[in-house]
């Protein structure tokens, strides 16, 4: 059998050319970066949950009309998503003070925030993802004001959508980031979800004892990052079981 073509590899995943054109193949790897990478670590089974946790984010999304690259899982770390053209920014959107916010504004982490914010970051690992603003992003053309208010209108749909997943079972979404592309259905361009969700760019944090439930375990030396990701997997039910098959959430009451 021919070898299929790879297409990119990043930190978490690699990228390869799907089975029919317009899509891609999305293989999640057990590696864990922070910092930049400058911290590295292989987190047995990562990305075996971040592949269940990304398919049951996304396909949500999909089923209440919030549109996301996301087609089909294929295997235990791979999944089909449509090819886009990824819009160079992360979109963070942030409901409570933590991390990068708390440090720059000296804000205390785990202040609610009087509304949702949302942040851009350059994608561009050379200079640190820097945080940009809207004027920055229309003069350099990384997006058109249009792609600007739909980008914005995604990330508080899928704000909402995980804010009420996680309060269901007892978890606070703090914050999180997505990745936005570019798809044409015939001559219409228009803007998806794309890239991954996953407690690797979410913050979460367990209602009840306010333990983490994300990637700072990793990249703050707190634990078990596989402990925190089954534990967020289990609380949704998405932990295969040995029958291959998941039960669904568990609502915390
Ligand atoms: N995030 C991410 N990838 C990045 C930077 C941030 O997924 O390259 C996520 C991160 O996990 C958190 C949110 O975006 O949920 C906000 O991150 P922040 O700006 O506070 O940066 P950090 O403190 O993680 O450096």
């Amino acid at each position: 059998m021919a070898r299929r073509k790879l297409i990119y590899e990043g930190k978490a995943k690699i990228l390869y050319e799907g089975p029919e054109p317009g899509t891609v193949v999305q293989y999640f790897k057990d590696d864990a970066t922070a910092f930049n990478a400058e911290k590295k670590d292989v987190i047995e089974g990562k990305g075996v949950l971040n592949n269940r946790l990304s398919e049951f984010f996304m396909s949500g999304l999909n089923q209440i009309g919030v549109p996301t690259h996301f087609i089909r899982r294929l295997n235990m770390r791979e999944q089909l998503v449509r090819s886009v053209e990824i819009i160079p920014l992360e979109v963070v959107v942030r409901n409570v003070a933590a991390g990068s916010l708390s440090k720059r504004l000296g804000i205390e982490e785990g202040t609610q925030l009087p509304r949702p914010i949302i942040e851009f970051y350059y994608k561009d690992d050379s200079l640190g993802d820097p945080l940009v603003t809207e004027e920055h992003i229309i003069a350099f053309g990384w997006a058109v004001q249009q792609d600007l208010d739909d980008m914005v209108a995604l990330a508080l749909r899928v704000n909402d959508f995980l804010s009420g997943v996680m309060l269901g079972v007892g978890i606070r979404l703090v914050d999180f980031k997505i990745e936005i592309g570019r798809v044409w259905d015939n001559d219409f361009q228009r803007l998806i979800v794309a890239d991954e969700i996953s407690p690797d760019s979410c913050r979460l944090w367990d209602i009840a004892t306010g333990r983490k439930l994300d990637k700072d375990v990793f990249r703050r030396d707190l634990g078990d990052l596989a402990d925190a990701y089954t534990e967020v997997a289990r609380r949704l039910g998405v932990m295969p079981k040995s029958g291959g098959g998941t039960t669904g959430p568990k609502l915390v009451h």
